[in-house]
């Protein structure tokens, strides 16, 4: 997992500002994400990127 170089200003899924974002490779076995209710993000956006792979949009409570 790392933080991609060409991220966008804001979340291609719902358009609103991000907190971070998460690269995840197609050569990933898989990944855990937790659907707890926590202090920090509010939401996880998914988005497909090409040659395989998704990035994670992590929005916080003041931006969703
Ligand atoms: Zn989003």
């Amino acid at each position: 997992m790392h933080t991609p170089s060409d991220a966008p200003e804001a979340c291609p899924v719902c358009g609103v500002a991000y907190f971070s974002v998460s690269r995840h490779g197609a050569d990933e076995e898989g990944l855990l994400i937790n659907l707890r209710e926590n202090e920090r993000f509010a939401r996880v956006c998914v988005d497909a990127i090409e040659g395989g792979g998704v990035d994670f949009y992590h929005h916080d409570h003041k931006q969703v």
